[in-house]
């Protein structure tokens, strides 16, 4: 895997595709610097070897030129950021382009306007990736928010350097996390997939069965595989078209000596609301009236144990609404656990959608080994799909 550290920078032009898809308010400030912040290192390094950098991304989705997505809005945040100037151009391709490019100096940043300005960029056209490809000697993809999609700055462009691509460090690093849970990992491995429905996370079950010991099956799933089992699941989220799928899941995971682990017990309200009333009862005997909305105090102590004796941990998804704070302890609890397994040496790794918001809303983003940062592209990776973003760079 070629990282930035296979090459020397010095004197070279770096075209790197970052993630600057970041949150502008109505004043168009950025709100939330997190996604430049994560391409610092990169930057730096390039700059530090005595190279200059063209930095390029797409920001929102725009139907064609809408000044409102333009990148201008967010220079004065970069410039903060890495603490030197940033040049910008108001298009990314073409000779306008082309000539400050070719201008910049050794220790230069270039920022180009928004990619999805034009529609190429989405449908990944050639001519449109070969544009921007004269712009740099280097082509180095940072963005692994968009490295499932196959457009022309994250995919497409890379064949016009054939030895001169490489990952930069956050989206190695990505990769690098993945890999250490689904394919060098220490045993024993667990898996924690909560969420909504079985429907959506059905690819990454069958996906990790075969790279796991242990699966914890929490959140709204659990009912659709308890009600398959035959228990009462009052009116717990269920999806009835998926109840043979459960038991086939089931039957899978104990073939290969996969331990799969549900609730069993749950908090029980009588709505769906925060101030609803609410009881502890056992997973498979939920009165007609109340559905299970959070995972119980018994079930969060078999997960405890069962996460304090895992040398690696996969958690994508929450364990119960953990939008709502009655219903939260148990996604809290499940934090805690996993920051407690991480500090005593196991590798952690949170990804794809709710389940990082919980661990940032929480508190825990620290004490996880690692928090990806590309929700979508994380849900597919586990899926076990090659993203064409990352498989362009290896090719
Ligand atoms: P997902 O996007 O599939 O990871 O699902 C996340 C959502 O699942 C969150 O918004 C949670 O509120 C929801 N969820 C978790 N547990 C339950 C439950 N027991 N009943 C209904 N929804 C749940």
């Amino acid at each position: 895997m070629k990282t930035l550290n296979d090459f020397n920078f010095n004197n070279k032009k770096a075209l790197i595709r970052v993630d600057f898809n970041v949150p502008l308010d109505e004043n168009f400030n950025v709100t939330d610097a997190t996604r430049i912040e994560a391409a610092k290192p990169t930057i730096d390094k390039i700059l530090n070897d005595g190279g200059s950098v063209i930095l390029m991304s797409h920001l929102g989705r725009p139907k064609g030129v809408e000044a409102k997505y333009s990148l201008q809005h967010i220079v004065a945040k970069t410039e903060e950021v890495l603490g030197k100037k940033v040049q910008f151009v108001d298009d990314c391709i073409g000779e306008k382009v082309e000539e400050v490019a070719k201008n910049l100096k050794p220790g230069e940043v270039l920022l180009l306007e928004n990619l999805r300005f034009y529609a190429e960029e989405e449908n990944g056209d050639v001519a449109f990736a070969e544009k921007l490809s004269k712009l740099g000697d280097v082509y180095v993809n940072d963005a692994f928010g968009t490295a499932h999609r196959a457009h022309a700055s994250t995919t497409i462009v890379a064949q016009f350097f054939p030895n001169d691509k490489c990952f930069g460090y956050l989206l190695a690093k990505e990769i690098e996390s993945i890999n250490k849970v689904l394919s060098d990992s220490e045993k024993p491995v667990t898996a924690i997939l909560g969420g909504s429905k079985v429907s959506s996370k059905i690819t990454i079950i069958e996906n990790i069965l075969d790279k796991v010991n242990h699966m914890i099956i929490g959140g709204g799933m659990t009912f659709t595989f308890i009600k398959a089992l035959g228990g009462k699941i009052g009116n717990s989220i269920c999806e009835d078209d998926k109840l043979e799928l459960a038991i086939e899941i089931l039957k899978k995971a104990k073939e290969k000596g996969v331990q799969i682990h549900l609730p069993v017990d749950v908090i029980a309200a009588d709505a769906f609301a925060n101030n609803a009333n609410t009881q502890i009862v056992d997973v498979n005997q939920i009165p007609d009236g109340w559905q299970g909305l959070d995972a119980g105090p018994k079930s969060l102590e078999i997960f405890r144990r069962l996460i304090l004796d895992s040398k690696t941990i996969l958690w994508n998804g929450p364990v119960g609404v953990f939008e709502m704070e009655s219903f939260a302890k148990g996604t809290i609890s499940m934090g805690e656990f996993i920051a407690e397994s991480t500090a005593n040496g196991a590798f952690s790794l949170v990804g794809g959608g709710d389940s990082v918001a919980a661990v940032k809303q929480f508190g825990f983003e620290e004490k996880m080994s690692y928090v990806s940062t590309g929700g979508g592209a994380m849900l597919e990776m586990l899926e076990g799909r090659t993203l064409p973003g990352i498989a362009a760079i290896l090719d």
